[in-house]
């Protein structure tokens, strides 16, 4: 089975990366999907956000990463996935993920959720951002080559 894992990762942090080991466990393949959405600024590129996340997986030789534009659903299709996989970090994270995934459902492709690791369940991309931006150690938040990156990334 072929598990699409999409998400902009930006920047990618330890809970993406536990999810991903996790997922490469149980799937055949594992595609993480990064979304290039031209409306919107990311603070790390697409290219960077892909390399990061490719060396990140280089050591789970059933893992591939791929930047993707347009919607999720036809990219999966492009790339036969069975379901895609979402973390879940509580609540909040359920009810925006449900609407999605009741579409995506409708639509043939099904939606696999796995629970946030409890180490891991305070982090996302925006609290990463926040502790770049007050100049807070990003230590236990990402790996230090996204530190590296978000580091040398223009202020
Ligand atoms: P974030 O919410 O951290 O900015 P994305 O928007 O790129 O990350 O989300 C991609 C997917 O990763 C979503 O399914 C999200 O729920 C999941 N995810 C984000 N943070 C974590 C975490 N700490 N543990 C498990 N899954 C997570």
């Amino acid at each position: 089975m072929i598990l699409l894992y999409p998400g902009s990762f930006d920047p990618p942090h330890l809970g993406h990366l536990d999810l991903i080991r996790r997922a490469a466990s149980l799937a055949e393949q594992v595609v993480v999907g990064v979304g290039v959405n031209p409306d919107k600024q990311s603070l790390l590129g697409d290219r960077v956000r892909e390399q990061l996340l490719r060396d990140a997986c280089a050591a789970h030789a059933n893992v591939r990463v791929a930047t993707y534009t347009g919607a999720t659903l036809a990219f999966a299709r492009s790339l036969g996935a069975r379901a895609l996989l979402r973390g879940i970090r509580g609540g909040t994270d359920l009810e925006n993920e449900t609407t999605m995934a009741t579409i995506h459902r409708r639509l043939g492709l099904d939606t696999v959720f796995l629970l946030a690791d409890d180490a891991h369940a305070h982090l996302s991309g925006r609290a990463v951002r926040l502790a770049r931006s007050a100049g807070l150690p990003l230590d236990g938040l990402v790996s230090p080559a996204v530190a590296a990156a978000l580091n040398s990334a223009a202020r």
